[in-house]
C-alpha cells in the first residue's frame, strides 16, 4: 500500500466568523459512530462526542481526517488558531508548513471581509506562493442580514488568486464542498505535497 499523502491546512480570519464552527461542522459530517451504542444514543451524544474530538485534537495541535480523493489516501489535518487571532496576528510558526490556507468571513459582518487583505498580506509573508488559498463566506444562513454579496466574495477572491465557496457551519451547506475542493487542489500540486513519495 501506497503511504498516505500528507496535507496541512490552516483556518485564519477574524475571531466569531465561524471558524471552529467549520471544523467541528465538517468533522460531524465525515464521523461514523463506531459502534452500535453510539448510534442508537443518537445525534446530542454524537454531537457532544464530536464537539470534545475536536477540542481535545486543537488541545493537541490539530483535527486529522484521512479520506480518499481522486483514488489518492490523504491524512489531512486541519488546524485551527485557536484563539490567537484576538491579537490580530499570528505566529510564524502556525503557517510552517502549511500546503493550503482558508480565509474566512463572515457574510453577515462587513467588518470581517473588509480585514481580510490584512490576513492575506500576513499570510503571503509566511506562506510558500504555492500554497492553494481559498475565501470562504461563512453564515450564509443569515441571508436576512447579509452585508456581503457573492459576488464581492467572489471578485476579491478572484483578485486574491484564491478559490471561493460560501457556507454555512449551521446548516452544513457548502462545508464539506469547501473542504474537499481545497484538498482536492492540494494533492494536485505534486510540488506542494511532494508527489506521494515519502519524505527525505
Ligand atoms: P471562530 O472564533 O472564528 O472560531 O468562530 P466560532 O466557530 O467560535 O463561531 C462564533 C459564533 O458564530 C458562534 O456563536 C457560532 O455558533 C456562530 N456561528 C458559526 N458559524 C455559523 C453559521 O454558519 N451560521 C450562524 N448563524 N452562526 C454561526
Amino acid at each position: 500500500a501506497t503511504q498516505p499523502i500528507n496535507v496541512k491546512l490552516l483556518l485564519i480570519g477574524n475571531s466569531s466568523v465561524g471558524k471552529s464552527s467549520l471544523l467541528l461542522r465538517f468533522s460531524d459530517e465525515q464521523w461514523v459512530p463506531e459502534d452500535e451504542a453510539s448510534a442508537t444514543i443518537g445525534v446530542d451524544f454524537r454531537h457532544k462526542a464530536s464537539l470534545q474530538h475536536v477540542e481535545m485534537s486543537l488541545r493537541l495541535g490539530a483535527l486529522v481526517h484521512k479520506m480518499d480523493i481522486d483514488g489518492k489516501k490523504v491524512k489531512l489535518s486541519i488546524w485551527d488558531t485557536a484563539g490567537q487571532e484576538r491579537f490580530r496576528t499570528i505566529t510564524s510558526s502556525y503557517y510552517r508548513g502549511a500546503h493550503g490556507v482558508i480565509l474566512v468571513y463572515d457574510v453577515a459582518n462587513r467588518e470581517s471581509f473588509d480585514a481580510l487583505p490584512r490576513w492575506y498580506n500576513e499570510l503571503e509573508t509566511y506562506v510558500n506562493p504555492k500554497v492553494v488559498k481559498m475565501v470562504v463566506g461563512n453564515k450564509v444562513d443569515k441571508e436576512y442580514s447579509r452585508q456581503v454579496t457573492y459576488s464581492e466574495g467572489q471578485h476579491f477572491a478572484t483578485r486574491m488568486n484564491s478559490l471561493f465557496f460560501e457556507a454555512s457551519a449551521k446548516t452544513a451547506v457548502g462545508v464539506a464542498d469547501a473542504f474537499k475542493e481545497v484538498v482536492r487542489r492540494i494533492v494536485a500540486e505534486p510540488e506542494l505535497v511532494g508527489g506521494g513519495k515519502p519524505k527525505a
